[in-house]
């Protein structure tokens, strides 16, 4: 019987197969195991089985791979035993290159009937891997025998990769697919191209398809897991929240947890470096972490971005580990450089933040007094080919800039649910959320009646459950306009080779709260993507220029009628709606006066009087949790300032802010996450004023007596 480790307390280690090579070294087990430990790490996932279908022990089903001689699983479950690490076993479910499958038994094919092939160097078949099928039972039934050899091996819990559907068109997936929908499988898969979505009902069968068949071989992983030993853990690669992280398509987390309520945990993907990303995205998967049953485990960092023997700073993996942490998640760093002592000063500092904090962060709960809304039907059939331009682009910069400028948010997710949630919530954001059914329309309408308020961006409720465009929303009377029209307007220059000049702006016409820091006359750099509007009970603060319809000449362009800046009462509520793209302005671009613009609705609508006001550089991110059996408040704070690119401690930097809690919340005591003195006062509104270094990563708590 195996001891049950807590993955919801997990600081984890990932270490594949593909670290070792067994025909170059022997492999020091006690030193990967101890220097694991000396970093206060207390779990590695170890890849015991990969995607070339070699196995790191001696297997009876599939191949070992190449110079491996020894019970490599075993022998980390041993020396992990030792030093209090557990080791949960990772096998690739999905891929194969050497084992039965290469004989083509269970081989994925394509609409040609042509093996999927994927991770080929060149053109050599030998460094080639391949997709299998999902459908296949032989398959499956393969991928169990992996799993209980790796089981019988100690493990605490299985972690299964590559739980993909390769988009396969073998006879096992047309015949299922005739008797789930009566027709063939349609002629093309991908849908990234537009004539997958010619037909949006069939591309939408599709798709179920897909996702279906993903849910049911993820359960069977599961189950037989839980068959093998019902206190293993089971976990399961969900790869992301958003296709820009290989999820949301063929199915998503929050799909798969509902479908498998039993499934232990999972990881979701934050590819910093490897895919030569800001690092803001650290924490984009990490704001999903509240909407499942545990807390999820997302990379830290992945292999210093491509180079898996060197190391990043420290105050990089801090940031990133208070960034997931903050959240909800769970750190795990992926392939790093174990035999680094350089880089691992950084690993044992940021991972010594949580182990010696984990009483503050156990069994906490986001306090946000502003959602954003992500919709996962949107995002699929209105984003169809287009998604991240189309639509998470459009999220993404709107979570971007709602962090930037301090605000306490939560994702709203996957659809916008009962009543009793929005109430929660003192603002909704909805960007680009073009599908909207009936009953979501009418309980937004009702929360907005109730004196809710929102700040809506770009379509809303203009398309139907397919996708389709209709045209004007269903929430024009909360907008306080009609819509009526939507175009891009760009201009191109002769040379130089730049993008086109979206060249669009918002001319302000009034001084209004909700205008702060702009003045009458101001220009607001608008996306090129624009939705003509006619008022109705809605006010107009700024018109709209356009580019001039006549280049190459740049100058302002004509000023058209279109409001871009509108306001309107509805019932008890406000709604701020601009018909433009600013989420995704600010993502690409990151232009301050888009901040400026968020900031200043975002602050009128709170009143002015947001739970949380800091003074500090908008490279500070932050997030408020309720710890709800320990009676308290930890509000973490994040700075991801200055140079995080030297391996040294770069320093703190001062923050101070106001923090207002409930008034039955008598604050006795503020602590720190690193133990370093707060100056804090309480004052007479009973709001709480505060001051504190931030070295990367703080927290405050705030104790009652
Ligand atoms: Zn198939």
């Amino acid at each position: 019987m195996v001891a049950r480790f807590d993955p919801a307390k997990a600081r984890v280690f990932i270490i594949d197969s593909y670290h070792f090579d067994f025909q170059r070294e022997q492999i020091d087990v006690e030193m990967y195991v101890r220097t694991a430990a000396e970093a206060r790490a207390n779990c590695i996932r170890l890849g015991a089985y990969n995607h070339y279908g070699y196995a790191i022990y001696p297997s009876k089903v599939a191949p070992v791979a190449p110079g491996c001689n020894l019970d490599y699983v075993r022998e980390f479950v041993e020396v992990g035993k030792k030093y209090g690490v557990s080791i949960i076993g990772y096998i690739n479910a999905g891929m194969d290159a050497v084992g039965p499958a290469a004989r083509g038994e269970f081989l994925a094919l394509d609409e040609q009937g042509n093996p999927r092939r994927w991770g080929a160097v060149g053109d050599d078949p030998d460094w080639s891997t391949y997709f299998m099928c999902p459908n296949n039972p032989g398959w499956l039934d393969y991928v169990r025998q992996i799993t209980d050899e790796v089981m019988e091996r100690g493990v605490v819990g299985t972690y299964f990769d590559e739980t993909i559907e390769p988009r396969c068109f073998c006879p096992i997936c047309r015949q299922k697919y005739r008797e789930r929908f009566g027709k063939e499988m349609p002629p093309s898969s991908d849908w990234n191209q537009a004539e997958f979505w010619e037909d949006p009902v069939q591309a939408s069968e599709y798709l179920t398809f897909r996702c279906e068949t993903l849910l049911e071989f993820r359960q069977a992983l599961v189950k037989h897991t839980h068959q093998n030993n019902p206190d293993a853990l089971a976990m399961i690669n969900c790869g992301g929240f958003l296709q820009t992280y290989c999820g949301g398509v063929g199915t998503s987390p929050e799909e798969t947890v509902e479908f498998i309520p039993d499934m232990d945990g999972l990881l979701t993907e934050a590819q910093i470096r490897c895919s030569g990303q800001p690092i803001w995205h650290a924490s984009e998967n990490a704001l999903f972490a509240d909407h499942l049953p545990f807390r999820p485990w997302v990379h830290v960092e992945y292999g210093a971005g491509g180079w898996p023997f060197s190391s990043v700073s420290q105050a990089e993996l801090i940031v990133k580990t208070g960034m997931l942490v903050a959240r909800g998640a769970r750190p795990a760093l992926f392939n790093y450089h174990l035999r680094n002592p350089r880089g691992m000063e950084g690993v044992k500092k940021a991972f010594s933040l949580v182990a010696d904090n984990e009483d503050i962060l156990e069994n906490t709960k986001s306090v946000a007094e502003v959602a954003v809304v992500f919709h996962r039907p949107t995002a699929r059939l209105y984003g169809r080919d287009k998604i991240t331009e189309r639509y998470e682009w459009c999220f993404r910069g709107m979570h971007h800039a709602l962090a930037s400028c301090h605000t306490c948010f939560d994702v709203l997710y996957p659809r916008i649910p009962e009543l009793d949630k929005l109430k929660n919530f003192r603002l909704i954001v909805l960007p680009s959320v073009a599908i909207l059914s009936d009953a979501e329309q009418e309980a937004i309408r009702h929360y907005v009646r109730e004196g809710g308020n929102l700040l809506v961006t770009g379509e809303i409720a203009t398309h139907d459950s397919l996708g389709n465009l209709i045209g004007n929303s269903g929430l024009s009377d909360v907008l306080g306009c009609h819509i009526t029209g939507r175009a891009e307007h760009t201009i191109t220059i002769a040379s130089g080779g730049f993008r086109p000049y979206a060249h669009c702006y918002a001319h302000v016409l009034d001084r209004h709260p909700a205008l702060s820091g702009f003045e009458v006359g101001d220009y607001i750099p608008l996306s090129a993507w624009l939705l003509d509007v006619e008022l109705t009970t809605g006010k107009s603060l700024a018109s709209t220029i356009r580019p001039p319809d006549h280049p190459p000449m740049v100058g302002l362009g004509p000023e058209v009628s279109f409001p871009s800046i509108l306001l309107n009462q509805f019932g008890e509520g406000r709604v701020v709606y601009l018909p433009s793209l600013p989420g995704r302005v600010y993502f690409e671009y990151e232009l301050p006066d888009v901040l400026m613009l968020i900031s200043s609705i975002v602050r009128w609508l709170l009143d002015g009087k947001p739970t949380v006001q800091l003074e500090a550089p908008c490279t500070v991110e932050m997030s408020l949790r309720w710890q709800e059996h320990k009676e308290r408040y930890i509000l973490h704070l994040i700075d991801w300032s200055g140079s995080l690119k030297t391996l040294g401690d770069s320093g703190p930097i001062t923050v101070s802010g106001i923090v207002r809690l409930p008034e039955r919340f008598q604050v006795a005591d503020v602590g720190t996450l690193d133990g370093k003195p707060v100056s804090w006062n309480q004052r007479d509104d009973g709001s709480i004023q505060f001051e504190v270094p931030v070295n990367k990563w703080q927290a405050l708590v705030f104790q009652t007596g």
